[in-house]
């Protein structure tokens, strides 16, 4: 992996009596009335919001939201997370319309110990995801100090993750922050074994690089959803109408070559819960070893869904990635739910447990067993280059931890 992962923690910093510029991913799900219908990512600021409070400072925050692509969005404001936040953190929060100008610098520049500000959609201006130099300056020069708590939007390299640290120091890694790179950063780096992959969703596309890097560190690995029949046809195995990714076979084929030589055990689905067709209730039945012509497999079958409990009841470390069948649409959720158990029952045991972001953390979120996770990531995109062994622009951008400063 490249880069250190140990930064300067919000926690080293003197903050009394200054202002602090804390990047959040706020971009959270909206219903048509503009509420927040999933407040995950606000909740998981507050313990860095509260540690600067308690220790003196004005908290000045910059998010993205959606994709207004540099103009303004009236339906894509950050004004309902700023409500959502006002309510969890049981105090007034000041909700600007703008993230850079006059009025903004004269807003913050007055803020007293306690404040606490949210700046307007960042992406407002195409300066952001241009990573302007100008425009960091502008965010840079709104605060004394610089937090990143966004883990959601480190691997991009715009203007609040990689341009305002350029401009203003120090610059520390949020709780949240810290606690991603550490979870994630651990199992990448020091896994009690077995380390068990479950590795699952709709594309190989989307997974070779993880899959590429995890080989090296993992003990087995447990594939199941869309993309275990790219596999199971490079085994040889029918796979009838599945969702295939024909180009990939290859691939697929020097994975579990590669694997195979390495000594790490690559296990595929042994049956199958196929369909004609995917929609809900369809008429479902089970095959092994493969999928009938005409037939889509839509989720790991019983038998599979045993062996990967008991795969998994014997690890001491699981990552994972990607559901197992088409979980959002019953009966198809039942493969994800038997792994999602599973996992939970092994962190029950003593097992470091950790569930990539994205689908999979919306469906560790359903099924009600995110809290019985040792980490469940805030982010999609991030958390996959993360584990792809790639160094992230927002966490590359941070100071070092005092330990390690020349
Ligand atoms: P990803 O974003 O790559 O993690 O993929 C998640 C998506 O994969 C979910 O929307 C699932 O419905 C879908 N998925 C999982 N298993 C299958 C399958 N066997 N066939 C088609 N789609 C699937």
């Amino acid at each position: 992996m490249g880069g250190n992962l140990r930064k300067l923690s919000v926690r080293d910093l003197d903050v009394a009596g200054k202002r602090v510029l804390v990047r959040v991913d706020y971009n959270v799900p909206l219903d048509e009335s503009l509420r927040v219908t999933d407040d995950r990512r606000i909740r998981s600021t507050l313990p860095t919001i509260r540690l600067l409070l308690e220790r003196g400072a004005a908290v000045i925050l910059a998010s993205h939201f959606g994709r207004p692509k540099g103009k303004v969005v009236e339906d894509q404001r950050l004004a309902p997370a700023g409500r959502a936040l006002e309510e969890l953190l049981g105090r007034p929060v000041t909700i600007l319309r703008d993230c850079i100008g006059d009025d903004v610098r004269a807003r913050c520049r007055a803020a007293k110990p306690g404040d606490v500000i949210l700046l307007d959609n960042l992406r407002f201006r195409d300066a952001e995801e241009k990573n302007d130099s100008a425009f960091a300056r502008e965010l840079a020069s709104l605060g004394d100090a610089y937090v990143n708590d966004a883990f959601g939007a480190a691997h991009r390299a715009h203007a609040s993750v990689s341009g305002v640290p350029q401009f203003l120091r120090p610059a520390a890694a949020g709780l949240l922050m810290a606690a991603e790179i550490g979870h994630l950063g651990g199992v990448l780096a020091n896994p009690a074994r077995p380390f068990v992959l479950v590795f699952g969703g709709a594309k190989v596309s989307d997974k070779v690089p993880v899959l590429e890097n995890l080989l090296s560190r993992v003990d087995v690995a447990l594939v199941g959803g869309g993309m275990a029949y790219t596999f199971l046809a490079a085994r040889g195995v029918p796979v009838g109408g599945s969702r295939l990714e024909p180009d990939l076979v290859d691939t697929a084929r020097r994975i579990l070559a590669e694997a195979e030589s390495r000594g790490v055990r690559i296990v595929l689905p042994s049956d199958h819960v196929h369909a004609a067709k995917l929609e809900p209730g369809a008429a479902c039945d089970v095959s092994s070893p493969g999928v009938p012509e005409g037939r889509m497999g839509l989720d790991i079958g019983p038998a599979t869904r045993a062996a990967y409990a008991a795969e998994i009841a014997k690890a001491r470390t699981v990552l994972w990635n990607g559901p197992m069948g088409v979980f959002e649409m019953p009966p198809f959720d039942a493969g994800t739910r038997a792994v999602g158990d599973a996992i939970a029952a092994a962190t029950a045991n003593g097992a470091v447990t950790v569930v990539g972001g994205g689908d999979t953390a919306a469906a560790a979120e359903e099924f009600g067993i995110a809290g019985r996770m040792s980490h469940v990531s805030t982010g999609g995109g991030a958390a996959l280059e993360f584990l792809e062994g790639r160094e992230l622009p927002g966490v590359a951008a941070l100071d070092p931890a005092p330990e390690d400063r020349p």
